[in-house]
């Protein structure tokens, strides 16, 4: 598939290999997509290998499916290893699955819960990080890696205590792997999605921060809708690619704007659900051009 703006620059990564995790479904099989449709050589990881499978079998370049749950030290380095043993060496890295957990109120989030979410959202990237790492050490060649972060790693929220928690530790992993990496040439970047409807609110439902709820919130962003896996998977192509060669450390928001809204200001919408009434009250008869899809 050629994703939004992926036309023209079909062969920017061509002779790479890229690592995706969580790449069976939601973001990450949108950025294996567009990374092949760049003419990436990919190796999609997943804990879900059926789906992945799938997805390796869909995809325009050469690819392999590896079945491994990325909290787990030995799955990920069965997962290094056998991407190695497929092509050769990996390249690139999209760091990307990774769990809401429940949606308890914060003094009912147990321990289970904290732990199984901190496992695949800080320790999975943490391994993950490690592994390019050590790859490119052991190859003496140079890559690439972003990271999944969210909007959750730079506010808060009364609600998904863990996931929040997780997605802030996660800058820090980005932040010192760029100071670590930025000398011998290895660039560490996160990208920071807002909303994009995917399975990961499928637990949700219907029900308030579930799926249909967040599409709804999602146009009070100052772009006034959702944001589709396409978008984000252009960012980390373009953060995995050479057109990034000063970006290092760096946690790019794909969020539609929803990160620098000032919440309090009725300008910015706060408290405003009737958007197209807003827009009317800030443009008058200037607006005329609606809510783009
Ligand atoms: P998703 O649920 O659609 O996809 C996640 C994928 O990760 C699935 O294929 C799942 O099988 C896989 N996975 C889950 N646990 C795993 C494990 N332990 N090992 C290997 N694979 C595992 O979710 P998504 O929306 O595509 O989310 C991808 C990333 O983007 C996550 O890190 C998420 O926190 C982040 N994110 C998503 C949004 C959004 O709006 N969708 C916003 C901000 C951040």
């Amino acid at each position: 598939m050629q994703g939004n703006g992926a036309a023209g620059k079909s062969s920017r990564l061509a002779g790479k290999v890229a690592l995706v995790t969580g790449a069976a479904g939601g973001l990450g099989r949108a950025s294996a997509e567009r990374l092949a449709a760049e003419g990436a050589r990919i190796v999609v990881v997943d804990i879900d290998g059926d789906s992945a499978r799938h997805v390796a079998e869909s995809l325009p370049t050469e690819a392999i499916a590896v079945t491994a749950d990325v909290s787990s030290e030995s799955d990920v380095e069965r997962y290094m290893a056998e991407a190695v043993a497929a092509f050769g060496r990996v390249d690139l890295f999209h760091l990307n699955a990774g769990i809401f957990g429940s949606f308890a109120a914060l003094p009912d989030v147990t321990v289970e819960d904290f732990d199984r979410v901190c496992a695949v959202n800080v320790r999975g990237q943490f391994l993950g990080v490690r592994a390019a790492f050590r790859q490119f050490r052991r190859r003496r060649s140079v890559g690439h890696i972003v990271v999944t972060a969210s909007i959750a790693s730079l506010g808060g929220s009364a609600d998904l205590l863990a996931y929040q928690t997780s997605k802030h530790g996660v800058v820090g992993l980005v932040r010192g792997a760029a100071v670590y990496g930025g000398p011998l040439g290895i660039r560490v970047n996160a990208v920071a999605p807002g909303i994009v409807p995917t399975e990961l609110f499928g637990a949700a439902g219907s029900m308030v921060g579930g799926k249909s709820d967040m599409v709804r919130r999602a146009s009070t962003t100052p772009l006034r809708r959702a944001g589709r896996p396409e978008e984000i998977a252009a960012v980390v192509a373009f953060l995995l690619s050479d057109d990034a060669s000063y970006l290092t450390g760096q946690v790019v928001s794909a969020d539609g704007g929803a990160s620098w809204l000032n919440t309090l200001r009725p300008s910015s919408g706060a408290g405003a659900w009737d958007t197209a009434t807003l827009d009317r009250a800030l443009y008058g008869g200037d607006f005329t051009q609606g809510v783009q899809q």
